[in-house]
């Protein structure tokens, strides 16, 4: 393999496609390795600015370079969410190497995608093999033409925060600017070629803020979770929930905020009614595939996790 490794100082290859950004990593080695593609490599490590946490009045700014074990220490008290959620996420190995851009822009783990043998639109084809194939890892709301869920924790948390996303060539991007709705199976996010992804930024902290994140999983870790969801909650000083971001992960072409369900909670006192209901409700407007089916019950039962959770 002749891989021929650059720095952002350098003058880059010719023409968008001739080069891919590296972060962290973990995600682009793995698939150079599986597939064989020896692109030209950007790094991006070391750019000035890059990595760093920056808190102001108007909200807190995190460099996208930022790793994911960063996140989960340093934002505990301010974002318990997003801390949870990056916290549970992959392997300490990984968190240490892995960034926040890098998560955001990952590429699907869909065995066909990653097989240097088959083709899908995701790798320049026209069809999806795992439609008709295995897809056990798949999609339980099948509203695009892939049928992998998008990968990224990171991106289900941010969508509750409704975080904005600053790139090289764009600024105050919603994380579904970013990612799309799948509606275009070749991407796993929008940005061009050439554009990075700089920043993240977030709302102001909420005063006592409370979260719950929880995956579902076929093993102890190391694993991407067949389901996942993260609840933030702010409660009054009688119980009340007077704000609520709720999100799944795991189950769809990309992650989904349950805004119907945050409206059900807010205004609630998270009785076990209003758990119930809303644990009901996180499986509405599912479409299974043939072997996704065990998903609806998944996101049902990790829905009431968090929730339960979170009310302690
Ligand atoms: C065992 C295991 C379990 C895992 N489980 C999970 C999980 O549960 N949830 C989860 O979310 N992830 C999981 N991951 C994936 C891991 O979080 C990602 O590999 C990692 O976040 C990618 O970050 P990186 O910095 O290493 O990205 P890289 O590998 O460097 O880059 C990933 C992609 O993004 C592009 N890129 C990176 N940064 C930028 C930028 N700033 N601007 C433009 N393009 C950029 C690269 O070109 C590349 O295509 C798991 C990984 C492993 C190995
Ligand atoms: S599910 Fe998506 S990534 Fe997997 S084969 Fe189909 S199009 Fe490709």
């Amino acid at each position: 393999m002749s891989v021929t490794i650059l720095t952002a100082y350098d003058e880059r290859p010719d023409g968008p496609g001739e080069f891919v950004y590296r972060a962290g990593g973990t995600d682009l080695q793995e698939r150079m390795r599986t597939t064989g593609a020896t692109p030209h490599v950007l790094d991006l490590t070391g750019v000035p600015g890059f990595a760093g946490i920056d808190r102001t009045e108007a909200g807190t700014t995190i460099g996208a370079g930022t790793t994911v074990a960063t996140l989960a220490r340093d934002l505990a008290t301010d974002y318990p969410a997003l801390a949870l959620t990056a916290a549970g996420l992959a392997t300490p190995q990984v968190r240490a190497t892995a960034t926040l851009g890098g998560n955001l822009l990952q590429r699907t783990r869909c065995w066909y995608f990653r097989h240097p043998h088959t083709t899908c639109f995701k790798s320049g084809g026209d069809s999806c093999p795992a439609r008709d194939g295995r897809h056990l890892y798949g999609v339980a709301f099948d509203t695009a033409p892939c049928v992998h869920p998008h990968p990224s924790s990171l991106a289900m948390v941010l969508l509750t925060y409704a975080a904005t996303v600053d790139t090289t060539q764009r600024s105050g991007l919603a994380v579904g600017d970013v990612l799309g709705d799948g509606s275009d199976p070749r991407r796993d996010h929008l940005l061009a070629d050439d554009e990075v992804l700089t920043r993240v930024t977030l709302p102001p902290p909420a005063a006592g803020e409370r979260a719950a994140y929880f995956r579902s999983i076929s093993r102890f870790e190391a694993e991407w979770p067949l389901v996942e969801a993260v609840v933030r909650v702010v409660r009054d000083g009688a119980g009340t929930v007077t704000s609520c971001g709720l999100a799944i992960g795991g189950v769809a072409p990309v992650p989904l905020r349950l805004d119907a369900l945050e409206d059900l909670v807010t205004g609630s006192m998270l009785d076990d009614d209003t758990v119930a209901a809303a644990a009901a409700g996180a499986s509405a407007g599912a479409s299974p595939l043939p072997e996704t089916g065990y998903k609806v019950a998944l996101v049902e039962a990790t829905v009431r996790e968090v929730l339960e959770r979170v009310r302690g």
